[in-house]
């Protein structure tokens, strides 16, 4: 090494190490505070619900009940490593809320007890919402159905004839939206788009809101895998609505769970259309590279210091959804009054409608988890000849832009169209026209492709 490298390569490094020390003072901070708050909740929990909800801070791991208790098979159910494996440097403090988590149920007694003294209460918060979330109409009217089901909104085909005056016949499309989203993602833009073109009168449009989200369910009981999800859906839009072939369009976290659905129903599925999938090439650990790329510890620009926090850090941020999302009809008033707008934009109001519980399960256990899947679903697709589209933004700051690129590499049969300048959502929003073109273009092209095969 040269005199003049050895000094250069020293204040590079010394700059870096400079420049990460506000990082690990903050972040230890927030490890210590997430430790402190892990104790307050066990208190709250048990002064409000006569128990302390489960959580993910010891080594114990939680079972499907939600119950604590030591058990393997993670693997098997779905749930992510992510859940377990993120740091904990306060050993100290663990004991402690262990020690707390004893005590509690030395004195409120064990769960038999406790159902016996508090069964009302216990029989909604078992159910539903912790004291914690939101008990507004639209959150909690699923709880006074006997089979609750996601929200669906439908757009019926309007009825067709051939130049023989014959019915034609319709075919149906399934939309997935992604994380901490709604319906509202596709029927109020894309569906206005579709609507405006003939071509698309031949199929029935389902969009839904997916479990834990929007106007769905939100049960306290579900780990909100992969499978949980795929088992909603089947049983909110396919068999509720008789759908014997579809075609799928899924965004960002959807596509994931869009690609699942696909596998399991691959004699059913005509295209698989993906926008902006979190795509990473399954191995082993993979859900750590998940969660260290798609939001890593970082405290600038805030959206990411937000997103970090919300994904790292179980406690806080059920304090965040304690603070904007129990409340969100109380935010929403003030905002309208604050702004003067009436109409306030659907993704800022669909940010809110989840409960911790849902949305920490979900971004755990699908998107760092699921991703882990997808090469296995993406192969079934491959051998049964399924067309499978890809849309990516170029400038795509959710996931990384060659997410694309690296699909179509593993899987060249993978249809990839790079969006130059678009971003995760402007993929779709800012070129709803051509989009909805690209799309009627995909289905009818792959209704040419179902009769070939059935010809050949
Ligand atoms: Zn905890
Ligand atoms: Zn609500």
């Amino acid at each position: 090494m040269s005199n003049s490298t050895f000094p250069r390569k020293w204040t590079t490094e010394f700059t870096k190490t400079l420049l990460s020390a506000p990082n690990f003072i903050v972040f230890s901070y927030l490890d210590f505070l997430d430790s402190v708050f892990c104790v307050i909740y066990k208190y709250l929990d048990v002064f409000f619900e006569g128990k302390a909800s489960p959580c993910y801070c010891t080594t114990t791991k939680i079972s499907e009940n939600g119950s604590n208790g030591k058990m393997g098979g993670n693997e098997e159910i779905g749930m992510s490593e992510t859940l377990h494996g993120r740091k904990k440097k306060l050993k100290e403090l663990i004991v402690l809320i262990q020690f707390v988590e004893k005590l509690l149920n030395k004195k409120k007694g064990v769960e038999g007890d406790y159902r016996f003294r508090n069964q009302k209460k216990a029989a909604v918060h078992r159910l539903g919402n912790r004291w914690s979330d939101c008990g507004c109409d639209s959150c909690i009217s699923w709880m006074k159905t006997d089979d609750p089901k996601l929200h669906v909104v439908v757009k019926e085909a309007s009825s067709q004839e051939d130049s023989k005056g014959n019915p034609n016949p319709s075919e149906n499309v399934i939309f997935i939206h992604g994380i901490l989203s709604s319906s509202s993602f596709w029927t109020k833009t894309l569906f206005p788009q579709l609507s405006e073109s003939k071509k698309s009168n031949g199929y029935n449009m389902f969009a839904f809101d997916l479990l834990g989200c929007g106007k769905s369910p939100k049960p306290r009981d579900n780990l909100y895998t992969l499978n949980d999800h795929v088992e909603w859906i089947e049983k909110s839009v396919i068999s509720r609505f008789q759908l014997n072939s579809f075609h799928l369009v899924a965004h960002s976290m959807g596509c994931i769970i869009a690609l699942a659905l696909a596998a399991k129903h691959s004699k059913s599925v005509k295209s698989v259309t993906l926008v902006a999938p979190p795509y990473f090439p399954s191995k082993d650990g993979v859900e750590f590279t998940v969660i260290n790329s798609l939001t890593p510890k970082k405290l600038w620009p805030p959206e990411a210091f937000l997103s970090s926090v919300m994904t790292w850090y179980e406690h806080l941020g059920r304090c965040v959804c304690l603070l904007m999302c129990r409340n969100h009809t109380t935010w929403e008033r003030l905002i309208k009054r604050l702004t003067g707008v009436r109409d306030l934009n659907f993704m800022f109001l669909d940010l809110t409608k989840h409960t911790h519980h849902s949305g920490w399960h979900t971004t755990h256990n699908v998107l760092y988890r699921g991703v882990k899947q997808m090469d296995r679903n993406l192969e079934i697709l491959m051998k049964s000849k399924k067309k499978v589209h890809v849309f990516m933004g170029t400038r795509d700051r959710s996931v990384p832009p060659d997410c694309g690129d690296k699909m179509k590499k593993k899987f060249p049969d993978v249809e990839v169209n790079n969006i130059p300048n678009a971003g995760h959502r402007s993929v779709i929003f800012r070129r709803e026209k051509d989009f909805a073109h690209d799309l009627l273009q995909i289905w009818e092209n792959a209704a040419a492709d179902h009769h070939d095969l059935h010809e050949v």
